[in-house]
This record gives C-alpha cells, sequence and structure tokens, in this order.
C-alpha cells in the first residue's frame, strides 16, 4: 500500500495523469470537499495551465474523472481544432475546500477555461496573463468580444466545449454548468456544434463576476454526502 502511494506520488510529480487513481468528492462545488484530488499536467501537446505560480500552489487540482474528462478532450482538439491552444485556469485544491476568490470549485469539479483567441493577423495565441492582470482573470473583453490585438475564437471555444460534452458521456458523466458571458452565447451558437451546444445548461442569470475572459463548467459526478 505504502509502496503504491509512493508511485503515484511520483506519477503525480513528474505531471502525468494516472489512470486507476480515482478520487471522491463530497458535498457541492458550493460546500465540499475532494479526496486523492488529480494535479493537472501544468501543459501538452495544445493546452497548458494559466499560471505556473498557481500550479505551484496546488491550485489546479481536480476529481480524477474530471482530470481523465479534460485530457480525452484535449487529444481529440489536436484533430478538431488544430492549430488552438487552449489554456484551464484555477480549478481547486487537493482536499478543495474554500479556494478564494472563487464562491464555488470545492469539491473538484468546477474548472475555469480562458477563452482560446486569435491574433491580429487571425492566428491562434495565447493570451498574455501577467500576475499585474491577476493571471488573466482581470483581462476585459469588449463587446465585439475583442481585448487589443486578441479576440476570442467561438469556433475553438465551441469545439472545446462540444468535446467536454463528448468525453463526459463517453465516461458515464457529465456537465452540470457553464457559465459565459450571456452576451457571447449568440456567437458561441453560430458555430458548426451551435446545436449540440444549445443542449448545454448556461447559467441564466448574472454571475457574480463577469465570465468574458474564462468560462467555467461544473462537472456533473457523483459525490458522497
Ligand atoms: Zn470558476
Amino acid at each position: 500500500m505504502k509502496t503504491a502511494r509512493l508511485v503515484l506520488a511520483a506519477l503525480l510529480a513528474a505531471g502525468t495523469a494516472v489512470a486507476g487513481a480515482s478520487s471522491t468528492c463530497h458535498g457541492s462545488v458550493k460546500q465540499g470537499s475532494l479526496e486523492d484530488g488529480v494535479q493537472l499536467p501544468a501543459d501538452g501537446a495544445n493546452f497548458s495551465v494559466y499560471s505556473t505560480l498557481g500550479a505551484a500552489m496546488g491550485r489546479n487540482y481536480v476529481h480524477s474523472e474530471v482530470a481523465a474528462i479534460m485530457l480525452g478532450a484535449y487529444a481529440k482538439l489536436e484533430r478538431a481544432a488544430p492549430g488552438s491552444q487552449y489554456v484551464y485556469g484555477e480549478t481547486g485544491f487537493v482536499n478543495g475546500g474554500r479556494i478564494r476568490p472563487h464562491r464555488t470549485h470545492q469539491n473538484g469539479l468546477s474548472v475555469d477555461f480562458f477563452v482560446p483567441v486569435r491574433d491580429r493577423k487571425g492566428r491562434p495565441a495565447r493570451l498574455p496573463m501577467p500576475a499585474s492582470q491577476h493571471f488573466g482573470y482581470d483581462i476585459e473583453f469588449d463587446g465585439a468580444a475583442r481585448y487589443g490585438e486578441y479576440s476570442i475564437d467561438f469556433a475553438a471555444l465551441g469545439e472545446h466545449l462540444y468535446q467536454l460534452d463528448l468525453a463526459a458521456r463517453a465516461r458515464g458523466q457529465g456537465i452540470a454548468q457553464v457559465i459565459f458571458d450571456t452576451a457571447y452565447l449568440p456567437r458561441l451558437f453560430d458555430t458548426p456544434h451551435g446545436a449540440a451546444l444549445k443542449q448545454l445548461n448556461f447559467m441564466k442569470g448574472k454571475p457574480w463576476v463577469r465570465h468574458d475572459e474564462h468560462y467555467h463548467v461544473d462537472f456533473a459526478i457523483a459525490c458522497l454526502n
């Protein structure tokens, strides 16, 4: 047992999602905790963490099922959205619980994703996320979905949500809720998977912070009380 734990720790340290290591979540995203949380890899072929400092501070742990869904979706996106660069934001702590300033993210099932963008020339780009802008969270996109030379790549965003939904279903799980600026939803629905995306449960009311630079996803995975 001890050996197994050591091997697991070594694999996690190597940034590898571990097949077979399964987490247990408790309570809800608003008040909950996580056992045996899995730390997401800092980067992969087409994705990266929002901040290596955030990762070093342990702010990118999730439920093992969420890790499997996320990594499965990124793998599919290598073909479905070639060239697109995806960035995930804060998720939660290894044992869950309150992670300020988030009001949810408590049981390993919540993930923030930064919007994929294109630069002035229309090439896939990575948003600059300096610490001075709360690692990207303070970035504000305008009504035309632009920020400086960057514009939101709605097709790449739609493909991501679509692949997340497929990957979740393939594991018998689902997406409970997506939070994204409602003003942008018509543009999201006007992409190749628009009809399927409309079936997702987008929060209709106003969230406590504007979700323009990132979209928040709560996965539907059974938890213990
Ligand atoms: Zn969030």
